[in-house]
């Protein structure tokens, strides 16, 4: 970021006494920080935690998981459940923090969470054009090669036989002050 997105003055380097040397405008007398998007992604079981559903988007053939950005004053699990609910028209009744990772390509912070579904029974909806349950050993077979899709599922691939549905947190409710 080189200019103020509030004056446009051109941006100086000032030592904030927390982070070290951070973008200040002279003009507005603050600190500017850099911005990035946030979203989630998803590894979907079903309710016997033996499958995971993996869906085909945009007239690709490849298998990925569901995702969406974080809109403003929404938290992670809201985008979670509305994402899933958008996609693939599913219910959770549990989640669990995987893993994160920053996505350069569109300036990202991606949260990743394993969850569960109350059903198998989903319904496609127009911004999904396959979806499908595989089995836990299959489902690393046909997701995306080289992905960061890939990375996530190993990684949940690692975690999965270890937990059970206890493991998972029930706490729906927003935190937004
Ligand atoms: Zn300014």
């Amino acid at each position: 970021m080189n200019y103020c997105p509030t004056c446009g003055t051109k941006l100086i380097t000032k030592i904030d006494g927390i982070d070290g040397e951070t973008p200040y405008c002279d003009t507005c007398k603050k600190f500017v920080y850099p911005t990035f998007n946030s979203a989630i992604s998803t590894i979907i079981l079903n309710p016997a935690m033996d499958h995971i559903l993996l869906i085909e988007q945009y007239q690709s053939k490849a298998n990925i998981l569901v995702a969406g950005y974080v809109m403003k004053g929404e938290e992670d699990i809201t985008t979670l459940k509305r994402e899933i609910k958008e996609e693939v028209d599913l219910n959770i009744t549990g989640f669990y923090f995987n893993d994160c990772a920053y996505y350069k390509k569109t300036n990202t912070l991606l949260h990743n969470y394993i969850v569960v579904t109350d059903s198998m029974d989903y319904h496609l909806t127009n911004e999904v054009d396959e979806a499908t349950w595989f089995p836990l050993d299959q489902a690393k077979e046909m997701i995306k090669p080289h992905s960061l899709a890939e990375h996530f599922l190993l990684e949940a691939l690692k975690k999965i036989p270890h937990l059970s549905k206890e493991d998972f947190s029930t706490d729906f409710s927003e935190r937004i002050y």
